[in-house]
């Protein structure tokens, strides 16, 4: 007897008891793909086009092609036309990247600083068909298969495995809550980048990512009410976590903000929402450091590359400075702000209003147009914030504001002071990577992060 198919995310209720499935969009009709590449390896696939089977095939090319509207496969110099869709299967489930079929330049980090292409190998199946202007790929896996494959591209597969097994837990929370619904209009349940979680297929994962995906199986956290919480994550708090009503506007059940220490003590830093406070604490990092989870005094910088996942660069997330001219500065905001288009001159910036962690909520930018008439022009929200300041994404919202001016007072240069990477809200990955390279356990890395969620075994 076939055991019955396990429902989608978006279908799955916490009753069901069973693992899900989900739909990840890989290939997406906005990067505007005409071609796609995909091998497949010594394990067998079935190529199906318009639902008929095409054959079996194994250590073979499958070429995708649209042309003007036209969609055509290419398996073995067999092409064929097709209507609607291409799905290509395996015979048996893929557990290791070597039986993974594997797709060519798909696009990671779009928008981002770290964006570039590379090739992923997908366990599950491929289904592929035309948006006009351009094809989209829908990878359908298991929820657990996924999970395996989204931490070790979050962070590195290498990572002590109860960090990893809380990397699981909060991927598979935010992903069965799921409450934002960013995608309700595509074909997947979610996309394979950080506008999601990322996913990069399965060629990263480790062994310790399989044991992590295997022995944190089916655990969520809940609240009060029996939902799934809702586990936001973020690279980097810097010390203080954010809380989501500053960075989305709504409270999120069991999502507040924590200080990332393992002595809370010491730490004079509660609440960093005040300019004079958040510079104390930004200047405080030093100090700070031995006492934060976040810190290179738990994750040191030469521990980095091995930990973080591959496109992400090693850096200083948790104290940061960057310079840019006042030139850099205006042609960046003039582009990259419709309400600063006829910007001509930047002429002040200020933090209006802060979160817990000192993220800024809202930016005030003053300026001249090419008349030299004086505009205010409000920025909120800590991403369009970051999205305004920095060619490639400003790491966090949480800086101060260091002006450099000539004799008469014009601005010429702006320094940006800031600390952690990310929203700050949830749970802080190099905070979390912190505990479990100090030999914490699962249990003590989630109440940590998050104090009032219970941890629940949905499915076994
Ligand atoms: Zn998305
Ligand atoms: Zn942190």
């Amino acid at each position: 007897m076939t055991q019955p198919s396990p429902p989608n995310v978006r279908e799955w209720s916490i009753q069901d008891n069973r693992e899900p499935s989900v739909r990840v969009g890989v290939i997406l009709k906005q990067d505007l793909q005409k071609f796609i590449s995909i091998d497949i390896p010594d394990h067998t696939h079935t190529v199906f086009a318009d639902g008929f089977s095409l054959g079996d095939f194994t250590k073979t090319n499958v070429k995708l092609a649209l042309s003007g509207s036209k969609l055509a496969v290419n398996v073995n110099d067999q092409v064929v036309a097709v209507e609607n869709s291409v799905v290509i299967e395996p015979k048996a489930p893929v557990t290791s990247a070597e039986d993974a079929m594997i797709v060519h330049d798909v696009i990671a980090g779009r928008g981002f600083h770290w964006q570039k292409r590379c090739e992923q190998s997908l366990a599950g199946t491929a289904e592929i068909f035309s948006e006009r202007i351009g094809l989209v790929l829908v990878n359908r896996l298991p929820l657990e298969t996924y999970l395996a494959g989204v931490i070790t591209a979050e962070m590195s597969g290498a990572c002590p495995v109860e960090f990893l097994k809380a990397q699981c837990v909060v991927a598979r929370s935010w992903l069965l809550a799921m409450s934002e619904s960013k995608h309700d209009a595509d074909p997947f349940d979610r996309c394979n980048d950080d506008c999601c979680q990322r996913y990069q297929g399965i060629a990263n994962t480790s062994g310790a990512a399989w044991q992590a995906a295997e022995e944190s199986r089916g655990l969520v956290l809940l609240d009060e009410n029996r939902n799934v919480v809702d586990a936001v994550y973020s690279k980097n708090c810097g010390g203080i976590s954010e809380t989501p009503e500053s960075v989305w506007g709504d409270s999120k059940p069991c999502v507040e903000s924590i200080i990332d220490t393992s002595d809370v003590s010491s730490f004079d830093f509660l609440n960093a929402s005040t300019d004079q406070c958040f510079d104390a604490y930004l200047r405080a990092g030093k100090q700070l450091a031995p006492h934060v989870y976040c810190s290179p005094s738990f994750v040191p910088p030469d521990v980095h590359s091995k930990y973080l996942g591959h496109v992400d660069e090693p850096d200083n997330y948790y104290r940061w400075s960057v310079t840019q001219s006042r030139g850099e500065l205006e042609q960046g905001l003039a582009k990259r702000i419709p309400q600063l288009s006829s910007l001509a001159r930047l002429n002040d910036l200020t933090v209006t209003l802060r979160g817990v962690s000192g993220r800024a909520q809202t930016l005030l930018v003053e300026w001249s147009d090419h008349d030299g008439e004086l505009h205010e022009t409000l920025i909120d929200r800590e991403y369009n914030i970051r999205h305004a300041l920095h060619p490639r994404f400003l790491y966090s919202s949480a800086f101060a504001i260091e002006d450099e001016r000539n004799d008469s007072g014009e601005l010429e240069a702006v320094t940006l002071n800031g600390l952690g990477w990310g929203h700050g809200a949830g749970l802080c990955q190099m905070g979390a990577l912190g505990m479990g390279i100090a030999g914490k356990q699962l249990s003590e890395i989630l109440s940590h992060y998050f104090p009032s969620a219970t941890q629940f075994r949905i499915y076994e």
